[in-house]
């Protein structure tokens, strides 16, 4: 055997070696929407977004897999009525609750669910779907029908429905109302987009990276308040609301749904930084493209496959926090972040 052969060898046995035991510093980010978000929702929804991550980032410091992290760390804002995602969620033009949630791991499986109702929490049977079927999306009744026979447990008629997303609905309807009556516009059967919306911001999404180098992201939302009965939003529409892609990255997105379907804008950040740009830098040129082209506004939480964190909105707010290592990082401006060591 020549020398170079004995190097060559060697030299791949120590790059086996290295790579066997090296392991990915584990990272979870999380959204909690984008929009307007009034002064005095700042607080709750910060707090939210605290436990949102100490919670999911537990499972990575474990050892546990992204998607799990990303799973627990949705469930504990759709659980919390500051956000609009299981209980809290805004409601339809009925004064009805109907949610939507997907979610993607690295090797580009998937599982969403759209129009469900009473049930705790979207997120996981949108997983459910990616575990347990052939297929990627599941709507209204049929999605219903999945949750029962997977012995989901639903939750009585109604009791998702929060005061404030009463209140929400109720202020909406009036806004429109007295918007019509000054510009002598007949009834949209949906949201204006001049009217003011006070519902319509605190969709939850959440992307990690676990020790082991898999990615996964997931979204859960209510929708937009007094949207019309069966409408479906971004949030459970892969590429819209949600992407992931080991080779790349994961992205969460919120804010402006039907807008964010026409951008495909969680496909589009993925596919910048697949053709080289950061993942702040991927988010920020399409999120400023969507919003210069279609007027409305957005948020996207970003990570890349080498850990990398983007975090970008053409809102006035989005509320966003991560852990990596014993730091949890948070905000709801561009300018203002909270560091916190735990
Ligand atoms: N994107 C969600 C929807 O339009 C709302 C949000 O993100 O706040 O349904």
């Amino acid at each position: 055997m020549c020398i170079e052969s004995i190097v060559l060898m060697l030299l791949a046995c120590t790059v086996g070696m290295s790579t066997s035991v090296m392991k990915t510093e584990p990272i979870l980010l999380v959204h909690g929407g984008a929009g307007d978000i009034p002064d005095e929702r700042v607080p709750t929804k910060m707090a939210g977004m605290r436990k949102s991550v100490l919670v999911g980032f537990q499972v990575l410091k474990a050892g546990g897999s992204a998607i799990d992290a990303v799973e627990a760390a949705i469930k504990v804002m759709e659980d919390d009525e500051a956000f609009n995602a299981g209980y809290g969620s805004v409601l339809n033009t009925d004064g009805e609750v109907e949610m939507d949630a997907c979610v993607m791991l690295g090797n580009l499986s998937a599982g969403a669910v759209s129009i469900v109702r009473d049930i705790q929490h979207p997120i996981s049977l949108a997983r459910l779907v990616m575990e347990k079927t052939p297929h990627v999306m599941f709507a209204g009744a049929g999605a219903n029908r999945f949750a029962r026979e997977q012995g989901v447990p639903f939750v009585a008629p109604g009791s998702l429905v929060s005061e404030s997303a009463k209140r929400s609905l109720e202020m909406f309807k009036k806004n429109q109302a007295e918007h019509l009556t000054e510009t002598g516009h007949t009834k949209p059967p949906g949201p204006l987009k001049d009217v003011k919306n006070p519902g319509d911001v605190g969709t939850v999404g959440a992307v990690a990276i676990d020790i082991n180098g898999n990615m996964a992201a997931g979204t859960s939302t209510g929708g937009l308040n007094g949207k019309m009965v069966g409408r479906v939003s971004d949030t459970s529409m892969i590429g819209s609301g949600t992407y992931c892609d080991e080779d790349v990255g994961a992205v969460s997105t919120t804010g402006h749904g039907d807008t964010i379907a026409k951008a495909c804008l969680a496909h589009s950040i993925i596919k910048e930084m697949e053709h080289g740009k950061s993942a702040q830098d991927a988010a920020s040129h399409c999120l400023e493209k969507m919003t210069n082209r279609l007027k409305h506004t957005a948020g996207a939480i970003v990570l890349s496959k080498e850990g990398d964190v983007g975090i970008y909105f053409t809102s006035k707010r989005m509320g966003w926090a991560y852990q990596k290592g014993n730091k949890i990082h948070s905000g709801v401006n561009h300018d203002h972040v909270v560091t916190e060591e735990v």
